[in-house]
């Protein structure tokens, strides 16, 4: 078993939970001296009295293994008629992340959370995957873990990873992907997934990691771990979101790039994403309370037509053609997306418009690096 890597002050399990395999395997995993409640329900659950200055952050650091009530899959939340989005299906497996990153919506989405929570009939999920590839003979799904929490940040406990590797890999129009902003792939790297499984980083530059991912892998960490599934087996994709534009942030995004190149052919690369930091008001404002003296969250941004803040045009179209050109002259063609932009955006980046988001998510689910 893996060693956990973050800090627990508590664990609540709910009733009916308690005899789960999952409950069994946390129990097994975290410290002993990790105070264990029972609860009716994980409603009951109160965030810690003791740091009233940080009431999210003090959830960070209690866990609820609870049952989910309402549907494992859903269309990206982040999808809209409004962009070139990419046609993603989320699997809620876990919601809330022990990592603490000072942009990151959840602080928003979901402000009034006591604690992360991940959910004892997991399993449950597969049978809606099912029904989702019956219903669509013949299409191709890319389908992530990763967006109300990290993919593997409580895998050192939960073990999830294993089960899904091993379901997906038994389905050749599904590719999951795991996003990550750490390097806990020890799971992962004796199962074989068949190229059906895509393990991607969110890549930041070191001094964005620095100043705004608290508690996260270094870079050099999160590329190591990418080159180490990609000899296991795995496929690999690379987010560059949020990107950030601050004085010398073209120079530092290439050195990230060249750094990752280095250790990871472009050719074997299943493709890229890039997104602008972007913000609502609520978010920016509490992003600004909790880390105030955090200078990445205080660049140049307009408020735009969809409600939220974004970095200036000029400055964020900048940092997407700099990055966009050091992986053209890399020489492999990585298929490349922006997320939550305009179409307009994206033909002035890639001089072309989008596809389709459901077709550029089967291409992303069924691309394959030579
Ligand atoms: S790793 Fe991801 S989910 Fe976790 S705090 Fe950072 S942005 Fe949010």
């Amino acid at each position: 078993m893996m060693k956990m890597n973050f800090d627990l002050d508590a664990l609540f399990i709910e009733h009916g939970c308690a005899d789960s395999t999952l409950a069994a395997r946390i129990i097994r995993s975290i410290p002993a001296g990790v105070p264990v409640h029972h609860v009716a329900d994980a409603r009951e659950v109160a965030r810690p009295a003791h740091d009233a200055r940080d009431p999210f952050g003090a959830g960070k650091r209690q866990m609820i293994i609870a049952r989910r009530k309402t549907p494992f899959l859903m269309a990206c939340p982040a999808g809209s008629s409004k962009f070139a989005c990419c046609g993603y299906l989320v699997l809620t497996l876990a919601s809330n992340c022990p990592m603490d990153c000072s942009y990151c919506f959840l602080q928003e989405y979901l402000a009034d959370n006591p604690a992360f929570q991940v959910y004892a009939n997991f399993a449950d999920s597969f049978a809606e995957l099912n029904r989702l590839v019956k219903s669509a003979p013949g299409r191709s799904f890319r389908i992530g873990t990763g967006e109300l929490a990290d993919s593997l940040a409580f895998d050192s406990i939960t073990g999830i990873s294993r089960e899904l590797v091993r379901f997906f890999a038994a389905y050749e129009n599904l590719t999951l992907e795991l996003k990550t902003k750490t390097d806990e792939i020890e799971n992962l790297l004796d199962l074989d997934p068949r190229g059906r499984v895509l393990v991607s980083w969110t890549l930041s530059s070191d001094n964005v990691y620095r100043s705004s991912e608290h508690r996260t892998a270094s870079p050099t960490a999160r590329i190591a771990a990418a080159r180490a599934v990609l000899e296991a087996g795995y496929r690999v994709a690379f987010h560059f979101d949020p990107l950030i534009a601050y004085p010398g942030a073209e120079r530092d995004y290439v050195r990230l790039i060249d750094e990752l190149l280095d250790s990871v052919p472009a050719k074997k690369i299943s493709f890229i994403s890039m997104g602008g930091l972007r913000m609502t008001p609520a978010l920016r404002t509490i992003a600004r309370h909790r880390f105030s003296t955090d200078p990445m969250l205080c660049g140049e941004d307009v408020l735009a037509s969809d409600g939220r803040f974004r970095t200036f045009t000029p400055l964020r179209l900048k940092l997407y053609r700099t990055l966009e050109e050091r992986f053209r002259k890399a020489g492999a063609e990585i298929p490349a997306y922006l997320c939550m932009e305009p179409a307009s955006i994206h033909e002035r980046v890639f001089g072309e418009a989008p596809i389709k988001p459901a077709g550029l998510g089967e291409r992303l689910a069924s691309s394959r690096p030579i």
